[in-house]
């Protein structure tokens, strides 16, 4: 096989390669999982607003119970004093009914803030726990995805280590000088640097080549370096 020939090989290895890189960096999942992260963290951000009006809708709960629990307590204590029959004196008697009856309705007025929390809680709660049902769902999705890629990935780097042994091989017998001129052309015209010509028609470009061209290249041995003078890629004749 003449070195052209050889060339072509190194070439068409090139292509898959490059494909198969291509291929890695393009994963329909590997899109999908920007999106599935990227909703993720719109999630959390969401989930984090709304889980700090929740706190502080528990806090004031929480602040509105203690005040009823020490209000239920002075009650209990009054009325235990009041019907202890320690007390005796119709005046002292009259103003601690006086005193229970102004803590019981502070007590209501507390118990209706309690439920005013309360019942201001309860979306946030619900909000909070559908953020939680949709995170689960995205995690599994982001798993099942990332599983999918690394399956992917595995295998495409196995083809590539294939695909870049035979191109080693195939490039053994090229000189150091054409393969160079060959990885500068390559680099500059969209990954193909060696053209079959085919019918006088250089396959790199699709364009016919002028009949001197063709007829410098027919006296010409199988291994003169020929480029094309449209393209400038090496072509193989
Ligand atoms: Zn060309």
């Amino acid at each position: 096989m003449s070195v052209l020939e050889d060339l072509l090989v190194v070439q068409e290895h090139d292509t898959v390669v490059d494909q198969l890189r291509h291929k890695k960096e393009t994963l329909p999942e590997q899109a999908r999982l920007r999106e599935v992260k990227q909703a993720l963290a719109a999630l959390d951000a969401s989930a984090a607003e709304v889980g700090n009006r929740r706190d502080e809708v528990a806090r004031r709960q929480q602040r509105h119970e203690d005040e009823l629990a020490s209000v239920e307590d002075k009650i209990r204590e009054v009325e235990k004093r009041l019907y202890s029959g320690e007390v005796s004196a119709p005046r002292e008697l009259q103003a601690m009914q006086a005193d229970v009856a102004s803590l019981n309705r502070h007590r209501s007025d507390i118990e209706d803030r309690v439920l005013e929390a309360m019942q201001e809680r309860e979306p946030l709660d619900a909000e909070l726990t559908n953020f939680a049902q949709q995170r689960s769902g995205l995690e599994a999705e982001a798993d099942q995805l990332g599983q999918a890629i690394g399956e992917q990935v595995k295998e495409i780097d196995a083809e590539l280590a294939t695909e870049l042994e035979a191109r080693e091989a195939a490039a053994v017998s090229i000189p150091d000088d054409l393969l160079s001129q060959y990885e500068r052309l390559r680099s500059k015209q969209g990954g193909v640097g060696a053209a079959r010509l085919v019918n006088g028609r250089c396959s790199g470009c699709h364009l016919t080549l002028p009949a001197t061209e063709l007829d410098r290249i027919k006296r010409g041995t199988p291994d003169t370096v020929v480029l094309c003078d449209q393209c400038g890629r090496i072509l193989v004749h």
